[in-house]
């Protein structure tokens, strides 16, 4: 009889884990709080779960956009005209939206061209082709492997393989649901091996290039097949049923908060039902560890310079740390520099397509958050340029962003990269020889090893920017207020 039981809960549980999680007819309603009172109702109905807030953050006279399931849209909307706020539907059906995202053109060319976003398969297949393609140069590597086994795969680019290079490594897709992030990644790959464009050419042939588009395959598979809103990984530690999550056997750990570096300290959660779970110790997950060996053993392997993640949405540049605010983001080395490279990358990425982003730490301009592994690459492996990037849009589809917008985003990313990867040469950071295109404008750092070791001193560039650094200090207590 019990065995009967086990077995009838092991089916309902695998029955309810293999659904598909519907968004039809939920609709998404925007509120813009005008005073602290109709922020105090916001902030107080976020405590209810059927209530699905769309934004991480909400403030006076910005756009609170929130999910209703079709059986709480009645009182929902009541509630609303009996407090007197205006709230305006802003999509009828999600679920829309979502089959929008994964359509595919009718007659596919053979060759990827970013018009519609791939699933983790193709994602793959895409990999291995593109390296077969270009052998000579780029290789398969093994970040690791996920919770359920999955390897974890990516793209080293080498084309002059050289002793002592410059090295950098790019993560994508470590919050399932930002299908963005897999879609730039991809693009930048595609970039570095295919592109004619002559700065193109000297990022992609100057620098060894480790680049894993879906550090999280797990998350990303399940956003394509069973919910589109999942943003953890799948780890089944610590499952405990939440109100706030459909049914499932997974609570999942949010992996951009179980990194080794202020872990728990701020802006993460010990409850499993939370978006921000941090799991139960840091680097309990074997994706996070995974990442965190591998840039151990690349930075090894010469001047390991720069370490890019891509999240969306927000379209911001957030520097290190993500724990700190005001005068403090200082505390983080060479933070003058990095924010001075990524000011000017902006402007670049500007040009392009008119798109505004925002540059600071994300306690400045976003919310603090603590354990997430650009900060782990900063602060315990003393990387010295260090990003996250929070990619299109500001929140008009969010997660949903269109197909047609991947384009786009992926030229004005580009643009900003090359950018940055040039400032940041012009300030010494590093020296390539021959550099005839872009000639440094200071004299490069003698000892060019300093750069990458963990190290609360100044890095190369910084003691030429005093002025800058009191420049940065007004300004960054001007954002805050
Ligand atoms: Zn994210």
């Amino acid at each position: 009889m019990v065995f009967k039981e086990i077995i009838f809960l092991v089916v309902l549980v695998a029955a309810v884990n293999a659904e598909y999680v519907s968004y039809k007819d939920y609709k998404v309603y925007k509120i813009v709080p005008k005073d602290e009172h109709e922020l105090q109702v916001l902030t107080d109905l976020r405590k209810q779960p059927e209530y699905i807030y769309w934004n991480d953050i909400v403030s006076l006279y910005s756009d609170v956009k929130i999910m209703v399931a079709p059986e709480y849209q009645q009182d929902f909307e009541t509630y609303f005209k009996t407090v007197n706020i205006t709230a305006e539907v802003v999509f009828n059906d999600v679920q829309k939206l979502i089959d929008d995202q994964l359509k595919r053109p009718v007659s596919r060319s053979v060759v990827y061209d970013w018009s519609y976003f791939l699933n983790l398969d193709e994602i793959n297949a895409w990999l291995t082709k593109i390296v077969e393609e270009h052998s000579d140069v780029a290789t398969l590597v093994e970040l690791g492997t996920s919770v359920e086994g999955r390897t974890i795969w990516g793209v080293k680019i080498d084309y002059k393989k050289e002793e002592n290079p410059v090295i950098g490594m790019i993560e994508g897709g470590i919050h399932s649901r930002e299908w963005i992030s897999p879609a730039t990644v991809t693009y930048i790959i595609n970039e570095f091996l295919t592109s004619t464009d002559e700065s193109v050419r000297f990022m992609a042939e100057n620098i060894v290039w480790h680049i894993f588009p879906v550090v999280n395959p797990d998350g990303y598979y399940y956003t394509f097949n069973n919910n589109r809103m999942w943003r953890k990984n799948r780890s089944k530690d610590n499952f405990q049923t939440c109100t706030s999550v459909a049914d499932d056997i997974s609570n999942g750990i949010d992996l951009n908060r179980n990194f080794d570096f202020m872990w728990m300290h701020v802006g993460a959660s010990q409850n499993p039902c939370m978006e921000t779970y941090a799991g139960p110790n840091a680097f309990s997950e074997p994706e996070s560890r995974a990442i965190a060996g591998y840039v151990q053993h690349i930075k090894k392997q010469g001047r390991m310079i720069y370490y890019f993640a891509f999240h969306s949405y927000s379209q911001m540049v957030l520097v290190p740390y993500s724990h700190l605010s005001g005068d403090r983001v200082l505390e983080a080395p060479n933070y003058a520099d990095m924010y001075e490279i990524a000011i000017r990358g902006m402007d670049k990425l500007k040009a392009k397509h008119n798109t505004n982003y925002q540059v600071g730490t994300s306690g400045d301009i976003l919310y603090y958050v603590s354990g997430s592994s650009f900060d782990w690459v900063k602060g315990a492996e003393g990387i010295p340029i260090v990003y996250l990037f929070e990619l299109r849009d500001v929140g008009e589809y969010g997660f949903l962003l269109p197909a047609e917008r991947i384009i786009p985003n992926n030229e004005e990313i580009m643009a900003g990269l090359l950018e940055m990867e040039r400032v940041t040469r012009s300030m010494g950071y590093y020296n390539i020889q021959n550099d005839l295109l872009f000639p440094p404008t200071t004299q490069p750092p003698t000892d060019t090893t300093e750069a990458t070791e963990p190290s609360t001193t100044a890095a190369p560039g910084s003691g030429m920017k005093t002025v800058f650094s009191v420049f940065l200090i007004a300004l960054s207590l001007f954002v805050t207020l």
